[in-house]
């Protein structure tokens, strides 16, 4: 930790902050500068107490961190980049996956037929929600057990992967014994019992980005996984809360580059939370792809103006064909398959 002392502080003062460093287990090493003088506190901070209360003192104006607060995430930890196994697939590897499927499983019927157009179309993981995080309580909030064995089917039918979001810990092993990948959502991002949980599945696990949390927040809310002896995490950027209204979250693509110099681990795009609009989907797909994404998530409905859930941001499935045949060249550009 770095301590900066106030300026014009008297001799007494000035050891008296020395003093409690000391007492706190770390070794002080005092720069003087020509307005200020700065402390750096020598010592392992996991197994000292912190030295953080300090900025509370008179004499201290600023207690900063010198290390990162994440460590197992990070690109220092595992200078190569990570790839993570889902069933027969790498995701973070030289190919780009394409994990599509309607936003929530609505009967046999409309995810049969979506997870065969998208297996036609290119795409490798069928995503499709079977516990639904609706903001009202009135709204649809899917189709729970049920769900979750109809993408169990449709993996049978197809040889699709599955991945759909896991709401409550009270649901963890049931989501766990039917998926291939367990989706954090945004809501839950911070949700640490629950990342726990997820964690200890063993299972891949993808963790959207929350509505409004920074990306300090959100590589420490990865480390919870990697930290739970779980290295099979992937992060998701699917927009943040902003001003604007012409979409319904603000896709930060540059999250792209910053977790892939952050972290080792995968980064993957949905969009279509993203845009909450089908028509601008195509667009950010090229973009995230251009811009070293290792993989996307879309929301593809037979009949979107018929959608249970989110049927504004859907595309589909002819849309969804033409999106990742006009996909191809940006693919090639970025180096992928
Ligand atoms: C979803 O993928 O359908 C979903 C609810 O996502 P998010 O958690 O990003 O809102
Ligand atoms: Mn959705």
């Amino acid at each position: 930790m770095i301590v900066v002392l106030k300026p014009g502080l008297s001799k007494k003062d000035e050891s008296a902050v020395l003093k409690e460093i000391r007492r706190l287990g770390y070794r002080p090493h005092v720069i003087r500068g020509v307005a200020r003088t700065v402390i750096g506190a020598i010592g392992d901070e996991r197994t000292h107490q912190s030295l953080e209360a300090l900025g509370n003192w008179p004499q201290v104006e600023q207690v900063m961190p010198v290390q990162k607060r994440y460590k197992f995430v990070s690109r220092e930890a595992h200078r190569a980049d990570s790839t993570v196994p889902v069933r027969e697939h790498l995701i973070g590897g030289k190919k780009l996956h394409v994990m599509a499927g309607p936003c929530s499983v609505e009967d046999e019927r409309q995810l049969l037929t979506t997870a065969e157009a998208v297996r036609q179309a290119g795409a490798t993981i069928l995503r499709g929600g079977a516990f639904k995080p609706r903001t009202s309580p009135y709204e649809f909030q899917g189709l729970g057990e049920k769900g979750l064995k109809l993408l169990a089917k449709a993996r049978r039918v197809t040889g699709l992967a599955i991945i759909t979001e896991l709401l409550a810990e009270a649901h963890v092993e049931l989501v766990a014994e039917y998926t291939d990948i367990i989706q954090i959502g945004t809501r839950n991002a911070q949700n640490f019992q629950l990342l726990i949980a997820a964690a200890k599945t063993g299972k891949p696990i993808l963790l959207k980005r929350g509505l409004a949390m920074k990306i300090e927040e959100w590589l420490l809310a990865g480390e919870y996984v990697l930290a739970n002896e779980n290295p099979h995490l992937m992060f998701c950027e699917r927009g943040i809360r902003t001003f604007e209204t012409y979409t319904r979250n603000t896709l930060d693509l540059a999250a792209i580059p910053i977790i892939k110099q952050e972290s080792h681990l995968p980064i993957v795009i949905d969009p279509s939370q993203g845009a909450g609009r089908a028509d601008l989907v195509i667009a950010m797909c090229k973009g995230a792809v251009a811009m070293g994404a290792d993989a996307l998530l879309i929301e593809v409905h037979p009949n979107p103006a018929e959608a249970w859930s989110d049927g504004v941001q859907q595309v589909s499935l002819d849309q969804f064909a033409r999106l990742m045949q006009e996909l191809r060249p940006f693919i090639a550009a970025a180096g992928r398959e």
